[in-house]
């Protein structure tokens, strides 16, 4: 039993956990959300009782009612972040309380419940403690950790959020994006689609986003590209996002990357590297940048890298970019130094080969 607030975790522990042949075996290859550990973090909220019923309980399926709120008006959101094993055995997190700050801005753009920092942030403890056999200890290799909450009031009105929600962490060994080498992507600029206007819920991690993005995503396949670049809602002119990911444009020892308006989400990742360009001597800067000035920046040579940047692949260079008029490659189109510099700074950092002088890394055990 661990108590955060005034919430108690109930630990309840899995009969069936995989043996350590079975979980050495899906370690080997873990690729990306496919497989799970073996314990998973339900909290429960209910209108006029608060937060209730913390556990730690076997990974299971749940059982809701068909007329379950989430299934029809999808008041939902997530997060995402990683567990490292370091270099000396101990297993941290990245930044736990930036992601619990925003799961409770998310929180509020979809009327849904906060959670206290430190609950959220010991429910993702306790699960890593209890399944730390489950970090990798490859190279690159992580635990990817999806805290998520669903609106579970029964009945299909619609005129009130609902009275009842679930709180679930669960975890999921994660192989390196980049097994076979970093390879730079190609972007499809979507002139047609628009993830997300002012006043809507661009800022806030929601299931909804993702939903409503995929018929892009499709878009760029079609194209021959491996991403979708998300333009403003107004004139498809300004530069917001790629897929799930933030975008950084380097013009020679300077960076910019699109400020947030609302309608960006506003990445981990990126906030540390617009922290850690400048401890690297780079200078590092919110603006705007207007797919004409990408376009004209790329011919004259000023824009000399572009990357991309999230918790999942933590950065992905961008090779070449596509749209219905044609397309042009950014430098010669392979990883730029800037972008690997970066990179290899900031992973540094999480495995604990580089000074962590932010006080960035949580120690889980
Ligand atoms: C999660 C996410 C990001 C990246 O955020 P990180 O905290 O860096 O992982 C960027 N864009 C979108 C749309 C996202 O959902």
């Amino acid at each position: 039993m661990t108590t955060a607030h005034r919430l108690t975790f109930d630990v309840q522990l899995s009969d069936h956990a995989r043996t350590p042949e079975e979980r050495e075996r899906v370690l080997a290859n873990p690729g990306f959300g496919r497989h799970f550990t073996d314990h998973m973090i339900v909290i429960e909220w209910t209108e006029g009782r608060g937060w209730h019923d913390a556990r730690l309980v076997p990974y299971q399926p749940l059982t809701l009612d068909p007329a379950t709120s989430v299934f029809h008006y999808g008041q939902e959101l997530f997060e995402g972040l990683k567990a490292y094993r370091q270099a000396n055995g101990s297993i941290v997190m990245f930044r736990p309380y930036a992601n619990a700050a925003r799961f409770n801005s998310s929180a509020r753009r979809m009327a849904m419940p906060e959670l206290p920092e430190d609950v959220f942030v010991e429910s993702l403890e306790l699960l890593v403690q209890t399944d730390k056999e489950w970090v990798p200890t490859t190279e690159g290799h992580s635990l990817y950790l999806r805290p998520f909450m669903i609106a579970t009031e029964v009945g299909l009105g619609v005129n009130h959020p609902s009275k009842s929600y679930k709180y679930i962490v669960i975890a999921s060994p994660a192989a390196s994006y980049f097994a076979g080498g970093i390879k730079p992507v190609t972007v499809w600029l979507s002139k047609e689609y628009t993830r997300a206007a002012p006043g809507g819920t661009g800022f806030a991690k929601c299931g909804g986003n993702y939903g409503a993005a995929f018929v892009a995503q499709q878009q760029a396949v079609e194209n021959g590209c491996d991403q979708v670049v998300w333009l403003d809602a107004f004139e498809h002119r300004w530069v917001e996002e790629m897929g799930g990911m933030n975008l950084f444009f380097v013009f020679g020892d300077r960076l910019v990357t699109p400020a947030l308006t609302g309608t960006l989400l506003p990445g981990v990742t990126r906030d540390s590297l617009l922290k850690l360009a400048g401890d690297l001597g780079y200078l590092a800067e919110e603006g705007k940048i207007s797919v004409d000035l990408w376009r004209a920046g790329c011919e004259s040579g000023e824009l000399t890298e572009v990357f991309a940047c999230g918790t999942a692949a933590v950065i992905t260079p961008v090779g070449a970019v596509k749209d219905e008029t044609g397309g042009w490659t950014i430098g010669d189109g392979t990883p730029g130094p800037v972008t690997m510099r970066l990179r290899e700074e900031l992973v540094g950092i999480q495995y604990g080969t580089r000074p962590d002088t932010r006080d960035w890394v949580h120690k889980v055990c």
